[in-house]
């Protein structure tokens, strides 16, 4: 759309477009300039291929050279999706949103849950599950092709410079409720919604979140089964990990919460 506008631009413009004709007048320094504005950055994203990261498809939106990274892993999380891509307008990191329709990706002729394959003994759990009739083989073979790719989601998702990595979820039936027993420190400030939480990985961010009106759980050092999700990988690893959870369908709550998390956790 923007490059028929300026394609166009040198013929007779109505007034109102004044503003856009100045800017193709202009240097490439402008152009990065405005490249920075809303429209700009629709512009941008638009010229970005998606990207294969260990066999699975995401999007980057990429908003400025920020260090904060955002993350939708399951792609049937649309509640999730809208809000993260709404967001992306505005704030400043990149967002990397699995292009998958459905939670599970197809691997190998059989399924994977995206969320579950950031440690070997979590793979094979899901595997296991999700595919019942491979054969020992093929259960070792998807481990050995994980284990060489899983590095290229987390090489894309890491925050840069001891920055933040924001995920977003949707939950039909799961809840904070859920996460109490496996979690180090617990603040329910919002008991009547426990489909809406945080869950954080490092203490300090806890602190901050935890003074809002939010229900917010730590674990930095959980408990209970290693299953291969994200959390439990960036509590090991030690970088800053918080997941917004909120019940499918709850775009208001969860933009709210985004927003404030995103404005609340310093930056670096
Ligand atoms: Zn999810």
């Amino acid at each position: 759309m923007e490059s028929v506008k300026r394609s166009t631009s040198n013929t007779a413009t109505p007034p109102g477009e004044a503003g856009m004709r100045g800017y193709d007048a202009q240097t490439g320094l402008d152009r990065r300039e405005f490249l920075g504005s809303f429209l700009g950055a629709l512009f941008f994203w638009r010229r970005r291929a998606t990207r294969k990261l260990a066999g699975i498809e995401f999007r980057r939106l990429r908003h400025d050279d920020a260090n904060r990274r955002y993350l939708l892993i399951h792609g049937n999380e649309q509640t999730a999706r809208a809000v993260l891509t709404a967001h992306m307008r505005t704030a400043k990191g990149t967002a990397w949103l699995v292009e998958n329709a459905t939670r599970n990706v197809s691997f190998r002729g059989g399924e994977l849950d995206p969320n579950r394959m950031f440690s070997r003994e979590g793979a094979e759990r899901n595997l296991r599950k999700l595919d019942p009739d491979w054969s020992e083989a093929q259960i070792l073979n998807g481990l050995t092709v994980l284990d060489r790719s899983r590095h290229q989601i987390l090489d894309a998702v890491l925050p840069k410079r001891g920055d933040v990595l924001i995920a977003v979820h949707n939950n039909t039936e799961y809840s904070v409720n859920d996460e109490l027993a496996n979690s180090n420190r617990v603040a329910l400030n919002d008991r009547e919604n426990p489909h809406e939480f945080c869950l954080a990985t490092d203490a300090g961010d806890f602190d901050l979140l935890s003074r809002g009106t939010y229900n917010v759980v730590l674990q930095n050092r959980p408990t209970g089964p290693e299953d291969g999700s994200l959390s439990r990988y960036a509590a090991r690893s030690g970088f800053r990990y918080v997941n917004i959870e909120c019940a499918m369908g709850n775009a208001a709550k969860q933009r709210a919460i985004l927003e404030w998390v995103d404005g609340t956790l310093p930056r670096t």
